[in-house]
């Protein structure tokens, strides 16, 4: 039998294949190309691609395709033949440098939000030679960028791309200061463990709801949910065991390092995550890892649902970013280190990013903004809409030291002098379980918990590195012209933890006290998608991203129009099946399961005059009042979304949704739910959460 480390990577055109079919100089270029960013030029490009089509071929390729992100939230393909006609009639298989580089997909179906309009009606794909290409099924998938001839990106790589650059010029100048002359790069890392349910396939079929919009939008709770805790943890039952060994198969052999996997909290809920890379391969593996996922499902009658939200009553599902920052010669700038000097280093960059987070807290909040992680937010499951970060008792003391100048209280009483003394050994806080922080410092890294299950990390990371260059560019900017550095570098964390300070919190963020407590410290607490996305404009943060050239200005407000535009469809299509499931499917039900109960009525009354029918009689009179309220909302429904045609912008639209269609969605829901409750299972007209959340045995 095949272990896994004869497998692991076997669909990958990794190092270890590059290595024995390139040329050394070829090899070299390219290696040049994928550490540094050096240009490739064309000789060695087709050199590369013939290389790379042989391995594929010969690996059972037959087409290959510039594989992107566009701004749907999920990759996109198109897939192009080797073939190439021979003069004998036959074909061979060709590929080219050129065909390697640049693709030109047929752009104009994918979201630009005006861009395309504005520059070049064209897109094209260019290929990121550092994150390596692959084989999924018989095509050689090429990973790329997506932009507009006037070089607007259309997609999520290309802004993440540049904001890996922009942290790594700041850090750079930040690590000359403190003597690092050995270093040549620095870039992010993240781990993204990921939440799903798995569900039967024969029930999802039967639900509209979950095929139109990948939740369920009715259904009453069952008489067990997640109460009980047994499932966090617990068993894994065989048919989920088997799913998770073949989706293990699958992702190794895509050179993706699945890692751990668990149940979750609620009940068919499981999680999935990977040991940590570089961040733009990790974004690339996270959305290969989703498609795969539900791949793999199907070949075991299930179906892997991946929305925020697919039950009303359990828990939704996240994506926890493991994110730190480390230097190409290994150093973990995120991890405490042993001498006085690492020591003030580490503390620049936590500081770094308390910083940024608390500057730009309105940008983590909306880069993880969607109509489905609405659910979630602040629903008491997961953290709270507001971004807060959690320290630990202990870190959070040091820094109090630091601020006040003085002693700290840990096991050795001392006055720091950043850059002078040493920094106390702190343990990793214990404490964090509390699972409650949006943002956790977990030891040498930090969990960023806000992201819903589908969405992609690209935009998360974006905004973080983003954020945190720009603090390391202040940083580096006063330290620079500073007189005395150990001096300068003191009082600049000394002001940081002063004037950011309102942005720590260790305590229990799904209490509603803390709500109350961080409107006094003044934190942003935007609930919703149409609350925080236009933030992406202001002033500042246009400022920003534009000064670190991770967005242009067109960018940026086609990328707000892109989001608002997908928060609306997203619910107006819930809506929409909503209706039509409640006209065609749960009115007629209840309606004939009531005529039912009448005809019985009747029989029962020939049968045995007098008898007094007062159970059925009952139940007729509340079927009949609810069939008349689900009646109604759904025409209120439908006239609330008919009513969207009336705004003017898709910013007034968002505010519409959220104010009038998800409340009167909310209505109906719960007028149909109660009906649920009180009608016989055989009539019901799809499967009950009962059956989906615990069907997979
Ligand atoms: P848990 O959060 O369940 O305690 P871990 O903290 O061990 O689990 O790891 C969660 C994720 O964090 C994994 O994907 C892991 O690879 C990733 N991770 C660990 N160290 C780092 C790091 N230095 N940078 C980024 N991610 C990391
Ligand atoms: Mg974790």
């Amino acid at each position: 039998m095949k272990t896994v480390s004869d497998y692991f990577g076997c669909l990958v055109f990794d190092d270890r294949v590059m290595k024995g079919c390139l040329s050394a100089d070829v090899y070299a270029s390219l290696r040049k190309t994928i550490d540094e960013g050096a240009k490739l030029d064309a000789s060695v490009a087709n050199a590369v691609a013939g290389a790379m089509k042989d391995w594929a071929v010969a690996n059972g390729a037959t087409h290959y395709t510039h594989w992107f992100q566009p701004l749907t939230g999920i990759t996109a393909e198109k897939h192009d033949s080797f073939i190439s006609p021979a003069p004998d009639g036959g074909v061979i298989m060709d590929f080219s440098g050129k065909e390697l580089i640049k693709g030109e997909p047929d752009a104009s179906s994918f979201p630009s939000g005006g861009l395309r309009a504005t520059f070049e009606a064209r897109g094209y794909t260019a290929w990121d030679p550092t994150s390596y290409a692959f084989i999924k099924g018989k095509t050689l998938c090429i990973p790329t960028a997506f932009c507009s001839y006037g070089g607007e990106a259309l997609d999520k790589k290309t802004p993440l791309l540049r904001s890996m650059e922009a942290l790594n010029r700041q850090a750079m100048r930040i690590l000359k200061l403190f003597g690092n002359t050995d270093v040549k790069c620095v870039k992010t890392s993240v781990g993204p463990e990921q939440e799903y349910f798995l569900v039967p396939k024969e029930l999802y079929e039967q639900r509209k709801d979950l095929i139109y919009t990948g939740r369920t939008l009715f259904g009453a709770k069952p008489p067990k949910g997640q109460e009980m805790d047994d499932h966090y943890f617990g068993v894994i039952k065989p048919r989920v065991a088997a799913y998770m060994e073949d989706l293990n198969q699958e992702l190794w052999k895509l050179g993706i390092l699945a890692k751990t996997e668990h149940n979750e909290v609620a009940p068919a809920q499981h999680e999935l995550a990977p040991i940590y890379s570089t961040t733009n391969i990790a974004t690339d593996h996270n959305q290969l890892t989703m498609e795969i996922m539900q791949k793999v499902a199907a070949k075991h009658g299930l179906v892997c649902l991946l929305h925020e939200k697919p039950f009303a009553g359990v828990n939704g599902s996240g994506k926890h970013n493991n994110w730190s920052i480390a230097t190409d010669t290994g150093v973990n700038l995120l991890s405490p280190g042993e001498t006085p000097y690492q020591n003030a280093q580490f503390l620049l960059f936590l500081c770094a990013v308390i910083k940024a987070v608390d500057d730009y807290q309105d940008l983590l909040r909306l880069s993880v903004a969607t109509a489905g992680n609405d659910h979630r937010l602040g629903a008491n499951e997961a953290p709270p809409a507001v971004v807060s970060i959690f320290l630990g008792d202990e870190l959070t003391a040091i820094l109090d030291a630091i601020e006040n100048d003085k002693p700290y209280e840990g096991t050795k009483k001392t006055t720091m002098k950043l850059g002078v003394d040493v920094l106390p050994r702190f343990a990793r806080d214990t404490t964090d379980r509390n699972r409650t922080s949006p943002f956790a410092f977990t030891g040498n890294k930090f969990e960023f918990r806000m992201l819903g299950s589908s969405n992609s990390i690209a935009c998360a990371n974006i905004m973080l590195n983003a954020a945190v260059a720009e603090s390391l560019k202040i940083y580096a900017d006063r330290l620079e012209g500073a007189e005395d550095f150990e001096t300068a570098l003191h009082a600049m964390i000394q002001k940081t933890i002063k004037d950011h300070k309102r942005i720590l919190f260790n305590g229990n963020g799904y209490d509603g006290a803390w709500l109350e407590e961080a409107a006094k410290r003044g934190l942003c607490n935007y609930r919703t998608t149409p609350d925080c996305m236009p933030h992406l404009l202001d002033q500042k943060n246009v400022d920003m991203l534009t000064a670190h050239k991770v967005f242009t200005v067109p960018e940026l407000h086609s990328r707000c129009e892109i989001m608002l535009e997908n928060y609306c469809k997203t619910v107006v299509i819930e809506a929409n099946t909503m209706v039509d499931m409640a006209r065609k499917q749960i009115l007629p039900a209840v309606a004939g399961f009531t005529a039912d109960l009448a005809e019985d009525v009747a029989a029962k009354k020939a049968a045995v005059p007098g008898a007094s029918c007062g159970y059925e009689t009952g139940l007729i009179g509340k079927l009949s009042v609810l069939t008349d309220q689900i009646a109604d909302k759904t025409d209120e429904l439908e006239r609330a979304v008919l009513e969207l045609k009336n705004t003017c912008t898709v910013e007034e639209e968002s505010y519409a949704i959220r104010d009038t269609v998800l409340p009167k969605m909310a209505a109906l829901r719960a007028v149909a739910d109660e009906a649920e409750t009180l009608t016989a299972e055989e009539v019901w007209p799809f499967p009950t959460y009962g059956e989906l959340l615990f069907g997979v045995r």
